[in-house]
């Protein structure tokens, strides 16, 4: 397999609602929040790791082909990855395979997308060292039921609306490839996240975001006239 060239994704990933995505337990400050947001550890700053996005761009694309391709069902069904590691899938070319290489379609090759982490703009960065961009906590309970009341409180860390992100990825294209499917694939994966959201509790409203200025190797694309549900 040759590879014949890397196309670069840039754009701006905005949140137009608090975003959570969880640091984990083995990173709370004693006295801190218990869920913590994700932070460098050196700036503190905020930033979107590119599994997050990667993985929720596969999780929605693979939902979202399921219906229109059986081979994929039974894994999804399971809630595992699309597990059929062949090379006319456009979810295990795009994002790897689960399977074991020797199971895999020999002409499947490496991982074609990468998605690096999505720190910070150059302003929003400024804004944050110069403490212009407090996080927000967010308080989420539970509902007595009964007497209608809300309880167990718990604080919930979340970067807030209008924050803005450094969206940068790449996909690799090899000798062979069907360019114009895979990027098909890459735009409604990024769609899909527009629809539904990222990290931590989507159906609380948590996670909205919008992909803004996005360009294919400096060129303008439309995520507006992207077909989300065409898998052709
Ligand atoms: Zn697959």
């Amino acid at each position: 397999m040759q590879l014949i060239a890397i196309k670069q994704i840039t754009g701006t990933i905005l949140l137009r609602s608090g975003l959570h995505i969880g640091a984990g337990r083995d990173t709370v400050e004693i006295g801190g929040l218990d869920q913590p947001i994700i932070k460098h550890p050196v700036s503190g700053a905020p930033y979107i790791p590119g599994s997050s996005l990667k993985g929720k761009m596969r999780a929605l694309l693979e939902t979202s082909i399921f219906f229109t391709r059986p081979d994929t069902q039974k894994s999804v069904l399971e809630g595992k990855p699309c597990e059929c590691g062949r090379k006319d899938c456009p979810v295990c070319t795009l994002f790897g395979s689960h399977q074991a290489p020797k199971d895999c379609d020999p002409d499947l090759g490496p991982t074609r997308i990468l998605v690096r982490d999505a720190n910070l703009t150059p302003e929003c960065e400024e804004q944050f060292k110069n403490g212009r961009l407090p996080m927000e906590v967010k308080y989420e309970n539970i509902i007595n039921r009964v007497q209608g009341v809300a309880e167990h409180p718990r604080p919930l860390e979340r970067i807030p609306a209008g924050t803005a992100f450094v969206l940068s990825m790449a996909l690799k294209v090899f000798d062979g490839d069907k360019v114009e499917e895979l990027l098909q694939h890459v735009w409604q994966g990024l769609k899909l996240v527009e629809m539904d959201a990222l990290g931590g509790g989507g159906s609380r409203g948590n996670g909205q975001v919008r992909f803004e200025e996005l360009k294919l190797d400096g060129e303008a694309v439309d995520l507006d006239k992207v077909a989300v549900f065409d898998h052709k």
